[in-house]
């Protein structure tokens, strides 16, 4: 009795604590929200830390956080987990190779987490570190601190199109539906809750980086992954939101490669269509002057040398 009792004061505790996190549905950086049983949504703050989103997954024993995080994101991201539950995280899923999701990692393997992530993220690594990190080491304060000569890479790779954690508890999925946002595009699927994690291949408000991308192919994965039943989705970088963020963020990139792909059929040049592509209001949400610009220059790049804007020089 004296156990039951204890252990009712510890799941009030928890709950308590897990009520003072919950947020409201507006965008609240630097805070924790509960989206479904057991699956928390950390929406890090990007404008000033540059952090990424962050989802936590609760199994019967242990927790799953989807993305490292920069250092001091991730720093953040495991005092909330501790937070929220007594359970240790086992496994951190880096969802693609850039740094804003990535570069934490030593933190969670030094917090006995294993780190795991689609091949090609490794292979990405090899091709762009440690010059990315040495760069970022200029810049970030909690990236030169760590003292590395590069990112600690996954120590776990997943080699098939699908990986699987099912600990009776609850079923996991971990999806690669190819090259989007990057060529190791990783999704975190839960079937039962209808929750989808879709690190940057979805970004709810302007924030799609199309660098190491595969523009043309971008719609394409997400054609995929929009056949599973999705009612919560968790970008990489933005809020939460429904289903509809899927088609709403693989129109945006059909848009902005038709566009480009017309102007380059007419033989335009490169600075005309930055100062005179419209695209349409109904994909407004992922759209800045600025970086519809950068975007553009990726698709005309991508659609002129006939290869994905990933695979070109940077
Ligand atoms: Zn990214």
């Amino acid at each position: 009795m004296k156990q039951v009792r204890t252990l009712l004061l510890l799941c009030f505790a928890v709950l308590g604590a897990v009520a003072l996190l919950v947020t409201r549905s507006d965008a609240k950086p630097e805070t924790v929200r509960l989206v479904a049983p057991g699956v928390w949504f950390r929406e890090g703050d990007l404008l000033e830390q540059g952090h990424c989103n962050n989802i936590f997954i609760e199994m019967k024993d242990y927790l799953i956080v989807v993305d490292a995080n920069f250092p001091s994101g991730a720093r953040a991201a495991l005092a909330d987990a501790r937070r929220i539950s007594p359970k240790p995280v086992k496994y951190v899923f880096d969802t693609h190779h850039h740094g804003d999701h990535l570069y934490g990692n030593l933190l969670w393997t030094q917090a006995g987490a294993t780190t795991l992530a689609f091949q090609a993220v490794a292979e990405e690594l090899k091709r762009f570190e440690p010059a990315r990190w040495l760069a970022a080491a200029k810049t970030r304060k909690d990236v030169a601190e760590l003292n590395q000569p590069g990112p600690e890479p996954p120590k776990q790779n997943i080699n098939e199109q699908q990986f699987v954690l099912n600990d009776g508890s609850r079923k996991v999925e971990f999806r690669h539906f190819g090259w989007a946002h990057t060529k190791g595009d990783g999704f975190v699927y839960i079937p039962k809750e209808q929750v989808l994690c879709t690190g940057d291949a979805v970004v709810n408000g302007p924030y799609n980086s199309t660098a190491d991308a595969h523009i043309g192919n971008w719609p394409t994965v997400l054609q995929s992954a929009d056949k599973l039943k999705v009612k919560f989705v968790l970008p990489g970088h933005g809020s939460p939101a429904g289903r509809e963020l899927i088609a709403g963020q693989a129109q945006f990139m059909t848009e902005l490669h038709k566009a480009v792909k017309t102007g380059v059929d007419q033989g335009k040049k490169l600075e005309d269509l930055q100062a005179g592509t419209q695209l349409p209001a109904a994909v407004s949400t992922w759209v800045s002057e600025r970086s519809l610009k950068t975007q553009i220059k990726d698709a005309f790049e991508e659609i002129s040398q006939g290869k994905p804007r990933g695979d070109l020089p940077h």
